[in-house]
């Protein structure tokens, strides 16, 4: 089986978590800028952290023989957040790197005007550096916020095929798959999609358009969790090439809608800018 998490927060993971993830199958990954648990203060820390997703971090995944991309954007709940609004300042020119093959997490938290602001300039600037964008769906309220999403992509004028839209549930999928955008999945171990309530969507709706991912971070979740669909979906019935097509034809058509993707066998070199994860190195 081979695999590519769409949505993983590898910078928050451990070397173990890779290893298993090169066990399980998983080639590739892209990793979407996101909010840190803790409040940033100012442009300038999420100026390092991108930094990080386009240097250390795919440096990182070459040693485990894994291919790393990333989103970059201001993600919805700092969005909120007059200290963090530069960030859109410094967008332009992190959305011109090769490693970024999308704008995102953008969308809503909480719903509010600040939101609307920043989610619609981040679609407009995805069209000015011709990239797709990924969507993240509140938690609460997430039928709204889907129906919300979806009005704000129709009206910034960005293609709906351009488009995904993450974090989706039984109650979302059909408005999305009838906009037209990509439908991308999240898969918890205790809250959101589980493993069979997936298998149970991709018998109604199919696997085009479909992405599943793990979306691990620093909270409980399984960076195994694309795997174990996988699973799921043979002993469902579904066929080995069905399984390829969500896990890896799907999210490389997305995210290859950028022309960056980077799927030759990961290179790992010795250091980046002079470090090394080999302690004494
Ligand atoms: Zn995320």
């Amino acid at each position: 089986m081979r695999i590519f998490d769409p949505h993983i927060h590898m910078s928050s993971r451990t070397t173990d978590d890779y290893e298993r993830m090169y066990e399980a199958g998983v080639r590739a990954v892209v990793e979407p800028a996101f909010w840190l648990g803790q409040p940033r203060t100012s442009p300038d820390t999420f100026a390092d952290y991108f930094d990080s997703l386009l240097g250390w971090e795919p440096y990182r995944a070459s040693q485990f023989g894994i291919r790393h991309h990333c989103t970059i954007a201001l993600n919805p709940k700092e969005a909120n957040d007059p200290r963090c609004r530069g960030v859109l300042d410094l967008l332009p020119r992190y959305l011109a790197k090769d490693g970024v093959v999308a704008v995102g997490e953008v969308g809503y938290d909480s719903m509010t005007p600040e939101e609307d602001e920043v989610f619609a300039a981040q679609l407009a600037l995805a069209i000015e550096a011709d990239l797709p964008a990924m969507v993240h769906t509140p938690h609460r309220d997430k039928a709204t916020g889907t129906r919300r999403s979806l009005d704000v992509v129709r009206e910034s004028g960005l293609a709906s095929e351009r488009v995904l839209i993450d974090h989706l549930n039984e109650l979302t999928v059909a408005m999305v798959k009838e906009a037209g955008c990509w439908m991308g999945f999240s898969v918890y171990p205790d809250t959101k999609m589980d493993e069979d309530r997936m298998v149970t969507i991709l018998k109604e709706y199919g696997t085009e358009r479909v992405l599943v991912n793990s979306a691990a971070d620093w909270g409980r979740s399984d960076p195994l969790k694309t795997r174990k669909v996988g699973e799921a979906m043979l002993k469902a019935g579904f066929t080995a090439e069905d399984v390829d097509t969500v896990l890896w034809d799907n999210p490389v058509a997305f995210y290859g809608q950028s022309g960056r993707l980077d799927l030759a066998e990961a290179d790992p070199a010795e250091f980046y800018a002079g470090n090394t994860i080999k302690r004494g190195g």
